[in-house]
């Protein structure tokens, strides 16, 4: 049965009575808080709902004084202003429906929908419903809140670099808080610090590389951030900070500052600064809790970053030892086959010459038997040392091929230049004057070269350099040592 059938029939007032009764039940038993007010606006009926939700005193009730809604919601609002145009706003347009969201003082969030109650036609006065939306709302700002981070830090992973994550991170914090100065600090092991990176906006200082050793700026103010703590100050002039403290930041146009510590594990590696400077600023709880979150992920990304570099470090170190000969310390034969190649390559694209001398230190067996294992391996390194400076500031590579035997690649040097060279050896390793009394060649050490020039084509072997220039050095043996041979047909 509908209510208006109660009022159609016979004894009107009983009906009547049973209709409000049961209208009454009905919207006691709604999730919403409603009230309906008549065409004057006064009020005319409202549910249990709506005496929680707003926080009606029962004290109001019980004392039978007269509840008016319109009142009660216009003091608990945040923006009551826009509440009493709500209701203006209704009453001028009695026909109009609305939709709104109230923010209370006491931090929920109520949606609201009004419409217009009519009777016969006749529009007889206005319903108000209000939802509580706090929860969904904190979801939402969560959810927002999260996918902000994610994004943030993934921008800031994307880089192993530490100059990368620490800019990323300065200038999307920047972008995000919309402010004017973003700073990452540093702390070093001794406890000073530097700006290692800024973001700031047109018109202000920059400060990085500022020296702002300062006593306020020491241990005692670091300590807190060790244990965790976020400092945010709305505006230096009203906040209870120290004297020196409260100059040193208006020495950077710093009107409100925002601190947030990034930790490693117990560590502090430095913080994570944002000075607003055009006027003071109240730090929203959201702002401070994602700088926060932040600061977690940049930690990580910045011992990632740490991390690698050192590792690349010793990659670096590795690569270096696997190419170098331990004996003399100049190029070993991997390399020198590494760089043959590189340059085989290189010589046949750009059709160049490519030159090759192999030496061979002569009666050498019998150096380490006059001299002993150890002067021989002093004099290998003073021969290649000797090599060494002949290829100083050259593409010329020196490499030791094994033994007593020497490889040097010249490339873009073509024969005539390449016998010059063999030749300057020969008479500069003969200016060493490495005595060598069992050499049947000379009372000095001398060495035997094998000089191999071409210009690589499609129809050679990269193996042929090596095979030729061995050849040569052969000859160079064999026609008496103590010189350089370059191969022929
Ligand atoms: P040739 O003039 O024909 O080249 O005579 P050679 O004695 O130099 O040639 P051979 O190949 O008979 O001997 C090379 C010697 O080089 C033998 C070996 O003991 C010595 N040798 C090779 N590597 C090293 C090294 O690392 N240290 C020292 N001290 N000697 C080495
Ligand atoms: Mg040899
Ligand atoms: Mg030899």
């Amino acid at each position: 049965m509908f209510l208006q059938d109660f009022i159609t029939s016979s004894d009107r007032t009983e009906d009547l009575k049973k209709a409000v009764c049961l209208l009454q039940a009905t919207i006691d038993l709604t999730e919403d808080g409603i009230f309906a007010v008549d065409s004057t606006g006064k009020n005319m009926i409202f549910n249990q709902k709506l005496i929680e939700m707003w926080e009606i005193s029962k004290k109001n009730l019980e004392n039978g004084e007269e509840v008016n809604p319109i009142n009660l919601i216009g003091k608990k609002v945040k923006n009551s202003k826009f509440w009493f145009n709500c209701l203006r706003n209704a009453l001028n347009n009695p026909q109009s429906t609305s939709i709104d969201t109230f923010y209370l003082k006491n931090g929920k969030i109520f949606k609201t929908s009004s419409q217009p109650l009519y009777l016969d036609n006749e529009i007889v006065g206005r319903t108000w419903k209000f939802r509580d939306i706090t929860e969904e709302e904190i979801a939402q700002i969560n959810s927002k809140q999260k996918r902000l981070i994610s994004q943030i830090s993934q921008r800031i992973r994307e880089s192993l670099k530490l100059d990368d994550i620490l800019t990323i991170t300065a200038n999307e914090v920047r972008n995000f808080l919309q402010t004017d100065r973003v700073v990452l600090y540093e702390i070093k092991s001794d406890g000073r610090g530097k700006i290692a990176v800024e973001s700031v906006g047109l018109g202000w200082r920059s400060i990085l590389g500022a020296d702002i050793y300062d006593p306020c700026f020491g241990e005692k103010y670091i300590q807190v951030y060790r244990q965790g703590r976020t400092s945010s100050i709305d505006d230096i002039y009203t906040a209870k900070i120290q004297p020196c403290h409260a100059e040193l930041l208006q020495q950077f146009q710093v009107r409100s500052n925002l601190v947030v510590p990034i930790l490693q594990g117990d560590k502090l590696w430095g913080l994570l600064i944002a000075h607003h400077c055009r006027d003071r600023r109240n730090w929203k709880l959201l702002e401070i809790e994602l700088l926060q979150d932040l600061s977690v992920h940049v930690a990580i990304a910045i011992q990632q970053a740490i991390l690698f570099a050192k590792l690349e470090k010793t990659n670096q170190e590795l690569e270096r030892i696997a190419a170098i000969d331990e004996l003399t310390q100049i190029a070993n034969r991997r390399k020198l086959e590494h760089y043959l190649h590189q340059q085989w390559h290189y010589a046949k694209e750009k059709k160049l010459y490519l030159s090759l001398i192999l030496c061979d230190v002569d009666y050498f067996k019998y150096y380490n038997d006059t001299y002993g294992h150890q002067a021989g391996d002093d004099c290998l390194q003073q021969v290649a040392q000797f090599l060494a400076e002949i290829a100083r500031n050259t593409d010329a590579l020196v490499a030791r091929y094994g033994g007593e035997e020497f490889a040097l690649v010249l490339p873009n040097i073509a024969a005539k230049e390449a016998i010059k060279i063999a030749e300057d050896i020969r008479k500069g390793l003969a200016e060493l004057k490495l005595v060598h009394a069992r050499s049947s060649v000379s009372e000095y050490v001398t060495m035997s070269m094998g000089v191999f020039c071409l210009i690589p084509t499609e129809t050679m072997l990269e193996s042929e350099l090596v095979a030729r220039a061995d050849e040569a050095l052969y000859q160079a043996k064999q026609k008496g040592r103590d010189r350089a041979v370059l191969w022929q047909k």
